[in-house]
């Protein structure tokens, strides 16, 4: 029997994977799409992939989630700020 895992899917690319393979994008109190580096904040979040060997998420999923307005589905409102702030801690200490 196979081990089950949640997968969660890119709303950039729809891949599905296991969640160490994501990014938590999340909404910051401005209204400002934020990474949650330590997946701890509050609310909805949204998926995008992990760059490869990287704590950061993939820029491609990011343009394409911004470009179908996947994040207007994924937190259920319009993201007007299309301004993401790049707020990881993630790198060096690798605690994404
Ligand atoms: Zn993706």
């Amino acid at each position: 029997m196979a081990k089950l895992v949640s997968l969660r899917t890119c709303i950039g690319c729809q891949a599905k994977k296991e969640k160490k393979n994501f990014i938590r994008v999340v909404l910051d109190k401005k209204g400002e799409l934020s990474v949650d580096a330590n997946q701890r904040q509050l609310g909805r979040g949204a998926y995008l992939c992990k760059m490869k060997d990287k704590n950061f998420l993939d820029q491609n999923c990011l343009q394409k989630a911004l470009a179908k307005n996947s994040f207007n589905y994924a937190f259920r409102k319009k993201i007007t700020n299309k301004k993401f702030t790049p707020t990881s801690s993630c790198g060096d200490s690798g605690t994404c």
